[in-house]
């Protein structure tokens, strides 16, 4: 189990809570020797001053989504828990999660940790698996467990690939560019070579793109219909079959997290 994950279910055993729900994430914070403080912050969804005893977690308060909110405070109380001492740093909390390229450099150790951690102590995993297990996955499935768990819906995507419950792929789409993709290894498909190149033309991420990261989708259509040729490699005799593309935008960051599953 990774060091993220361990440290979180340390910390709720050692403050005896099984529902992150039931204490303010707040009070935890000040309970660990920090305080948290808002203000404006431009493209950094949060930040950590280590003090000898008292620690600062500053947090956009430009952040309009009360999940993403939480998970930044949640990445920034895992960087108290387990990183205190570093020099202190800036947080692009979304960018961080596929910890590929980076993961040998100390930075991007200590940010892949801050979001397990953030992942395990809002989403404890018994708790997801249980709400998420059974049911058809789609992005009304996605809104419900970040509004059931108080989290950005980017983590939930995420913390769902890890269970394994459904298979998918999923693509990191930064500045016009997918950086990183994985997938789940019961879906059984070749990925295109197409990191570190625009999405591919008939992608909904493609759309996003063009249309300048804002919504395109009323609530009820964000699950697209993709061809499997779209993001993957068709052998010979391969059908064309019909796949579902759901992104998750992040307006201020021109950041897509685009989900790919079979229909
Ligand atoms: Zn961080």
């Amino acid at each position: 189990m990774n060091r993220g994950k361990l440290a979180a279910i340390k910390l709720r055993d050692e403050i005896g809570l099984e529902d992150p729900d039931d204490l303010p994430i707040e009070d935890v914070v000040v309970g660990r020797g920090g305080i948290v403080q808002y203000r404006s912050m431009g493209r950094t969804d949060g930040r950590i001053v280590y003090g000898k005893n008292l620690s600062t977690i500053f947090i956009n308060s430009d952040i309009q989504y009360e999940g993403r909110r939480r998970f930044a405070i949640a990445h920034e109380l895992g960087h108290l828990e387990m990183h205190k001492g570093s020099p202190l740093h800036e947080d692009n909390v979304s960018l961080d999660w596929f910890n590929n390229a980076e993961k040998h450099l100390k930075k991007g150790v200590q940010e892949y940790e801050a979001n397990q951690f953030a992942t395990e102590y809002l989403m404890p995993s018994d708790l997801f698996y249980n709400e998420a297990k059974g049911k058809i996955f789609n992005p009304d499935l996605v809104r419900h467990l970040a509004e059931r768990f108080k989290t950005s819906l980017t983590s939930v995507a995420f913390k769902y690939f890890d269970t394994g419950l459904h298979p998918m792929a999923m693509f990191h789409i930064f500045n016009g560019k997918i950086r990183y993709w994985k997938k789940s290894d019961d879906l059984k498909v070749w990925i295109r070579d197409i990191t570190k190149l625009p999405p591919p033309e008939d992608s909904v991420a493609m759309e996003y793109i063009e249309g300048g990261y804002k919504p395109i989708y009323p609530k009820d259509e964000l699950q697209q219909s993709i061809y499997k040729s779209t993001y993957f490699k068709l052998g010979d005799y391969d059908e064309d079959t019909d796949f579902y593309e759901y992104c998750i935008v992040t307006e201020s960051f021109k950041n897509i997290l685009s989900i790919v599953w079979e229909k």
